[in-house]
């Protein structure tokens, strides 16, 4: 398994006296974000010589977990948003445009996840085959929870049927970008794929493990839509898919008469949000009367830091799975 490199850990790379001038440009000519997509170009766009992939820079560290298992030892994985980041709220530093510019390709989460960087994504993506997305490798859309007219939930990693399609889709992503390591990105996407299915596999026995009139997990944000499709749990949250909005307080209220009346034992907090939405339910029971316990903090939309168990996807998930079935079960 390669290591995730701390952020501000930029691999060299053949053509850098090339991208120090791009780097240069986007600091000091001021215009960032929007000359960014123009600057930048894949060297293998335009040349026949082979591009090295050394540095992969993804957005957020689920997608950073997967690069790293399917690229392998050679590669150098970057992620821009690490623990306790919202991808929803967050926008680029001049340092993170730095990051992009220097990177020999970019891995990002999609469906307007990333929202400050999704319209810049998607552009550059178009321009560039060395940018992609792990949400357009899920070839049926049918699979992916639809929200409006063409908008999608973001989650879907909490699906792990559909992280594992993911997974499978960047080895071959990965492998048409570098033919040469094609056998090994194929193999290593297979075999993490075979651990997220025995993982859901233990998510699914684990939830049934909550007896059926408790098994409702409500949340700050609603990140959890297909892990409660994909291991039968109801998910209720005070804000929607995105945290961009304030909760309305018709929302907490309905929230607090539903959780007094089915005797909801617990709530849940995230790592990547404000509890001041989840704080405000727990008051609202106890003033009905109802003692509602905060059931433990849920890595949402982000990665634990490093000794919390959840530095990893797998981590992540599990820890997520064992909050979920202590807060529920008590
Ligand atoms: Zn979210």
């Amino acid at each position: 398994m390669s290591m995730i490199q701390p952020s501000g850990a930029v691999f060299p790379r053949s053509s850098g006296h090339q991208n120090g001038l791009k780097v240069f440009l986007l600091l000091f000519s001021g215009f960032g974000l929007a000359c960014l997509s123009g600057c930048w170009e894949s060297p293998s766009a335009h040349s026949s010589s082979p591009r090295v992939f050394r540095n992969i820079l993804c957005t957020t560290g689920m997608a950073g977990d997967m690069v790293a298992e399917v690229a392998g030892p050679d590669v150098s994985v970057q992620v821009l948003m690490g623990p306790g980041v919202d991808p929803h709220l967050f926008s680029p530093s001049p340092q993170d445009v730095e990051k992009m510019a220097l990177a020999d390709a970019i891995v990002y989460s999609g469906l307007h996840l990333e929202a400050g960087l999704s319209a810049y994504l998607e552009r550059l993506s178009r321009k560039n085959p060395h940018v992609y997305a792990l949400a357009d490798g899920i070839a049926d859309r049918d699979q992916l929870i639809r929200v409006a007219h063409e908008l999608y939930d973001p989650h879907f990693w909490n699906d792990l049927e559909l992280w594992q399609a993911a997974a499978l889709s960047l080895g071959e992503k990965l492998a048409e970008w570098n033919p040469e390591q094609a056998t090994g990105y194929q193999s290593r996407a297979a075999a993490y794929a075979a651990r997220l299915a025995e993982l859901q596999e233990w998510g699914r026995s684990e939830i049934a493990r909550i007896p059926e009139s408790r098994r409702i997990l409500i949340t700050a944000h609603d990140a959890f839509g297909y892990l409660g499709r994909s291991l039968n749990i109801e998910v209720e949250a005070v804000q929607g898919i995105s945290t961009n909005t304030e909760a309305s307080i018709r929302t907490i209220e309905d929230l607090v008469e539903a959780i007094v009346t089915r005797q909801i034992p617990a709530i849940f907090s995230e790592s990547s949000v404000s509890d001041k939405s989840v704080r405000a339910i727990i008051d609202g029971c106890q003033r009905r009367g109802h003692d509602l316990k905060l059931g433990g903090v849920l890595y949402s939309d982000a990665l634990g830091p490093p000794g919390s168990g959840a530095e990893t996807f797998v981590g992540m998930y599990r820890s997520n799975v064992n909050a979920m079935v202590s807060g529920l079960s008590d």
